[in-house]
């Protein structure tokens, strides 16, 4: 099925994207993964064709993700939704960083020994990375619980590929996308969420929900999303192409 383009006559739309994936192709490590050329002047461009509704969302945070695309005039969501940047204005949507730090030591303990896992302590969440060839999705789950354990109220988990997100209660991608929604430039406009992993489920659920459009990255089966995308360069392609041809189109006929 191919991408769909903004419609001249059907409501403006709010850009939301994921970032690893499905603006950038996956490293075996976050810190290897390449920046293509021009990808930063997309999202500019992009901002400014959609009169500023687009923004990243992403489980990096915010820092990581300023220090790697250089996009500190972005709108994003980081750390999967838990910390926020609107307008210039950073916000957290959780509340749990008091005891993340202790938890990330814990799981830390937990899994010390086992090859191939990680611990990454981000700024307001923590991702357990892991390998197949070392342990199931069910058993890195069961670890990342017991390090949760007393924090349930707090904290809750999201799986991914192969990594176990913790998360402040009630953060997620959805819940960024929501907030963003509520907020000009995006409210009053059709969100379109683009992301690859398990952890954008949520993400496409919400837009869903909204009579909006969502676009899956990759080849996996099971997905809400309603478009598929083989690729991150096909990503690339569409916003370049037709989405921003389209956008510059509109933006001419309404001023003309
Ligand atoms: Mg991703």
């Amino acid at each position: 099925m191919n991408l769909p383009v903004p419609d001249s006559n059907g409501p403006d739309w709010a850009v939301f994207l994921d970032v690893d994936g499905t603006l950038l192709n996956l490293a075996e490590h976050p810190d290897d993964v390449l920046v293509p050329d021009g990808l930063l002047s997309l999202l500019i461009c992009l901002k400014r064709a959609l009169n500023g509704a687009v923004a990243l969302v992403s489980g990096r945070s915010l820092a990581s993700l300023d220090a790697l695309l250089g996009a500190a005039s972005l709108d994003v969501a980081g750390c999967h939704g838990a910390e926020i940047r609107l307008n210039g204005q950073a916000s957290l949507l959780g509340s749990a960083d008091a005891v993340i730090p202790k938890v990330a030591e814990r799981l830390a303990m937990l899994s010390d020994g086992i090859p191939l896992s990680m611990v990454e302590l981000k700024t307001h969440s923590i991702a357990f990375h892991y390998r197949h060839q070392q342990m199931d999705a069910l058993q890195a789950r069961q670890l990342a619980l017991k390090a949760i354990a007393g924090q349930e109220g707090r904290l809750r988990l999201l799986d991914g590929k192969q990594v176990v997100e913790i998360l402040p209660q009630g953060v997620g991608k959805g819940a960024a996308i929501s907030h963003f929604l509520e907020h000009p430039p995006f409210k009053n406009r059709l969100p379109v969420f683009v992301g690859d992993d398990v952890t954008d489920e949520e993400g496409f659920l919400e837009v869903n929900k909204r009579g909006g459009i969502s676009i899956h990255v990759g080849s996996s089966d099971s997905t809400l999303a309603q478009y598929k995308a083989v690729s991150v360069a096909e990503i690339a392609e569409w916003l370049a192409g037709p989405v921003c041809r389209s956008l510059e189109y509109n933006q001419r006929k309404d001023a003309s």
